[in-house]
């Protein structure tokens, strides 16, 4: 698979699984014959993935890119022969916490992949920008910081505009009846809040989500325009 299709969910699944390092290796840096040079992307993912695995308090050198050309199989055998010996250091993942974590990192990766789209596009041309890409204060506030969407049944107007646009059916709705949000499903994509023209879908960072209304008092209190 190219590099350009490597994404944070591949190398956390990994490790959920019980994988205890993972190497992605890909074409050479500045060769790639696509304008999208999808090798950089794969470096940036691996960067903030590394950042992650910090935050959660995983060894990030169970995580390692290379880039390499098919002729270059001496180093690839010496990749692979340093990262083995470097698994062999850190030892088996063995945390009984960490795949509680690993799952709650990967049910948060659309939420991080938006936050993080600017940086994740630029092309790191300069290694010695490589580690400060993403930094450890970012993803601290990115945890710490994690949004929960809300519809307030004041405004909603259910006028299915959420519903409709939201990629893992996470909103119920029903006709003049108030839309609930499933904070099980919810991706924390944000789309509904930019959906709703009545300013109904509500970010709230740092409180809890006030519970959903029983059925018999979901009945809108305003029409839609
Ligand atoms: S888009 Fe807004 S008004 Fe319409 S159903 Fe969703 S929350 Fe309610
Ligand atoms: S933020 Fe809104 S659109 Fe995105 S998954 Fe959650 S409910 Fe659906």
């Amino acid at each position: 698979m190219c590099t350009g299709r490597v994404d944070l969910k591949h190398i956390f699944y990994a490790f959920y699984k019980g994988i205890d390092g993972v190497l992605i290796v890909g074409c050479r840096l500045n060769e790639c014959k696509f304008a999208t040079e999808g090798n950089y992307h794969a470096l940036n993912v691996v960067l903030l993935a590394k950042r992650i695995m910090e935050h959660m308090g995983m060894d990030p050198r169970r995580l390692r890119v290379e880039f390499m050309s098919s002729a270059d199989g001496p180093l690839f055998a010496r990749t692979v022969k340093e990262m083995v010996e470097t698994i062999r250091q850190i030892g088996l993942l063995e945390d009984g916490n960490l795949k509680g974590k690993i799952e709650e990192v990967l049910k948060l990766i659309p939420y991080i992949k938006i936050a993080m789209r600017g940086k994740l596009t630029v092309k790191l041309k300069d290694p010695s920008l490589w580690e400060a890409h993403f930094t450890r204060e970012e993803i601290s506030e990115l945890f710490n910081n994690v949004p929960s969407y809300w519809i307030d049944p004041d405004e909603c107007r259910a006028c299915m505009a959420c519903l409709r646009r939201c990629p893992v059916n996470a909103i119920d709705g029903g006709k003049k009846l108030v839309h609930i949000i499933d904070q099980e499903k919810c991706i924390k994509c944000g789309t509904c809040m930019e959906a709703c023209r009545f300013g109904a879908v509500k970010k709230l960072v740092g409180q809890p989500v006030p519970p959903p209304l029983p059925e018999e008092k979901r009945a809108v209190k305003k029409e839609a325009a």
